[in-house]
């Protein structure tokens, strides 16, 4: 076993590139898990891959047996709660069952060798669902509304579990977190790619569900440094990752069209009610202090940062 080994999981999603970067730039050493036929080349951060997925336990714990890593990063999940409603019992298994795996798989490994290993679970902010105060924190009650929110609760619960085992296992609690990384299934980006091609004439309209549900958006670089700040860390805990702003998908919007030059966003909005979705918290915004207090930490992208870097990428994407 090499001096810091780290295995990732979810390395190919948005996040696990940017920390894959991040954590090779620090001299990590890393194994990336890939799905069986994903191309096996080119992981983020020069990653070693290792075959294994998320829903089938065994393979979870025989990556674990052959990277012998120090420390893991569970970041693979589905990611969306869109899909976790329409797949509930996939999403318990990929999101739920996984963590059991990799935290037993880790625990055991610790107990073998005698040496350390820390786990840092990708948790969420899902996990609060319509939480009846903003900011939420560390202490907030976990009361999730979707079955997304609710698979994250159980990952999250867990790590607290095997942290009162002996793991140094951490939960970062991820607020919603963009960059051009992120697909287009997911609003952001969806809504940049979308004022892009306006700005192009190659699209007329955007169509939305609800404008005014608030949420705090992070710059993701920023938060694979707080995942790496807790993996480094001595203080195994729960972190709240945020910016502790919020804004509205209006916001967003205006803020997108802004980047574009064009003041009034409306006339290119439409709203389908098909689109609004069940459980939706109104507000999400999360108080990061104690990662702030113990590690130092702070988003360096502002919400207007975000969004223009986004447009920008999807004007050049369309330009290229
Ligand atoms: P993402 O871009 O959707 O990436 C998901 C990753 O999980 C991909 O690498 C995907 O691999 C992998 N994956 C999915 N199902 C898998 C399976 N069955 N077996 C193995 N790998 C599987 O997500 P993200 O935005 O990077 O988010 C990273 C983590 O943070 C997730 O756990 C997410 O729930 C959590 N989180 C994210 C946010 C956010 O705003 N981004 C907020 C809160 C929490 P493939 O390439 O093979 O599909």
């Amino acid at each position: 076993m090499s001096a810091r080994t780290a295995l990732i999981t979810g390395i190919t999603g948005q996040t696990g590139s940017y920390l894959a970067e991040t954590l090779a730039e620090r001299g990590w050493a890393l194994h990336g898990l890939v799905r069986a036929g994903e191309p096996l080349s080119e992981l983020p951060g020069g990653a070693e891959p290792i075959v294994g997925d998320l829903a089938d336990a065994d393979s979870l714990r025989a990556a674990i047996e052959t990277t012998r890593p120090t420390a893991v990063v569970n970041l693979a999940a589905i990611s969306s709660v869109a899909y976790s409603w329409n797949h509930p019992l996939e999403t318990a298994r990929v999101n739920g069952l996984s963590v059991a795996a990799l935290l037993d798989a880790a625990h055991n490994q610790q107990q073998q060798t005698g040496e350390p290993v820390s786990v840092v679970q990708a948790s969420s902010a899902e996990i609060f669902g319509a939480a009846a105060s903003a900011p939420q924190n560390e202490t907030t009650p976990i009361a999730p509304t979707n079955p997304y929110g609710a698979s994250k609760a159980y990952g999250h619960h867990l790590v607290g579990v095997y942290r009162g085992l002996g793991l140094k296992a951490s939960s970062a609690i991820l607020y919603n977190h963009e960059s051009p990384r992120r697909p287009e299934t997911f609003v952001t980006r969806k809504i940049t790619a979308g004022v892009a091609r306006i700005a192009a004439g190659l699209q007329d309209e955007l169509v939305l569900g609800d404008l005014s549900i608030r949420r705090d958006w992070g710059w993701a670089p920023d938060y694979a440094k707080a995942i790496a700040a807790v993996l480094e860390g001595d203080a195994p805990d729960d972190y709240v990752v945020a910016t502790g702003v919020s804004h509205s998908i209006a916001d967003f919007v205006a803020a997108a069209f802004q980047a574009v030059g064009v003041e009034d966003w409306r006339p290119y909005v439409s709203i389908d009610q098909s689109l609004v979705r069940a459980g939706d918290s109104p507000e999400m915004r999360g108080d990061a202090t104690r990662l702030r207090e113990r590690y130092g930490w702070a988003p360096s992208v502002d919400f207007e940062g975000i969004v223009a870097a986004m447009v920008a990428h999807d004007r050049e994407l369309l330009e290229s």
